[in-house]
């Protein structure tokens, strides 16, 4: 068999993935000072690049973390990265830290951020469930509210997502889904969260949630499409209540949940909404994007 050894973009060059190290005293690794995204690339075109690198940025910018690299020159290793390894369809993930410093988390003692950029095969995150839809749980840690660390920063600290992730894997669930301080439905691990009831689809606002991709362009096919939707503040009884509830974000594009907390939402199958959406999902994610 071919051994495929990924080529990863560090500080200014591309090194097989066994050289492609930080140091322990970078700040990213010590303290979780830093920032990411996670994007797809389709058929040879990046997926909403401007958007993903704009996030980035954003996000190192609510940080004070200057990249020292344009948006531009961060587009363009994204696309190379892609080159290097010869990937059609793949994930990639860009990650800006706040580079090498000192053990104590000041960040004024690190000279240079380090810029990384890894990008591998990969197909649908939730494989067989996207026909029977998720098993989500409520979770008791509650999303961190925009007043500590904010959920708009796509930081190196995802310890509340990953503290809900292991609530969600005791209570057997697939996904989680955290609500905020007052118990208003906020998101997922990892994505954001919809409802469908008489045909609306309801989305809660992005304050103490991330400002998804996908979900402004689940919002762009919804107005399209003729799909009624309101962004407003929700809570578990329009959960459970739901005709559908459904999930979205790079990784796990879309995907329906089909048990909360081990109630039935609806038919107990994914929906018609849902499926409608999908289809129009699939259709924007072959026919748009960077070509690299
Ligand atoms: N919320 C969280 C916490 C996430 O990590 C992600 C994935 N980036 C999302 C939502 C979905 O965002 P996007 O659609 O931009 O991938």
């Amino acid at each position: 068999h071919i051994l495929f050894i990924m080529l990863v973009y560090i500080n200014g060059k591309f090194v097989p993935e066994e050289q492609a190290t930080v140091s322990i005293f970078d700040h990213g690794f010590l303290y979780g000072d830093g920032v990411f995204e996670g994007i797809r690339a389709y058929n040879g075109r990046v997926f909403r690049l401007k958007e993903h690198v704009d996030r980035l940025f954003d996000s190192a910018k609510a940080l004070d973390l200057d990249p020292g690299i344009t948006r531009a020159e961060m587009a363009e290793i994204i696309k190379e990265t892609l080159r290097q390894n010869n990937l059609k369809d793949a994930y990639i993930r860009p990650i800006i830290t706040r580079g090498v410093g000192t053990m104590g988390l000041d960040p004024r003692h690190c000279a240079n951020p380090s810029i990384i950029c890894a990008a591998s095969a990969w197909g649908a995150m939730y494989g067989d469930l996207y026909e029977t839809g998720l098993t989500a749980v409520t979770v008791c840690v509650r999303r961190n509210p925009p007043d500590t660390l904010p959920p708009n920063i796509k930081s190196l600290n995802y310890l509340n997502n990953i503290l809900g992730k292991i609530e969600a894997n005791y209570k057997g669930g697939d996904e989680a889904i955290f609500l905020d301080r007052t118990g208003k439905l906020a998101e997922g691990s990892g994505d954001n969260i919809y409802l469908i009831k008489d045909g609306v689809l309801y989305t809660p606002p992005t304050i103490n949630n991330l400002k998804g991709i996908t979900r402004l362009v689940l919002l762009d096919i919804c107005a399209k499409i003729g799909i009624r939707y309101e962004i407003c503040e929700l809570g578990l009884f329009d959960l459970y209540t739901a005709d559908e509830v459904m999930v979205t974000g790079t990784a796990a594009e879309i995907c329906a949940i089909t048990k909360i907390d081990g109630r039935t939402i609806g038919t107990g199958v994914p929906g018609p909404v849902y499926k409608k959406l999908l289809a129009s999902f699939q259709t924007e994610t072959q026919n748009s994007g960077d070509a690299y």
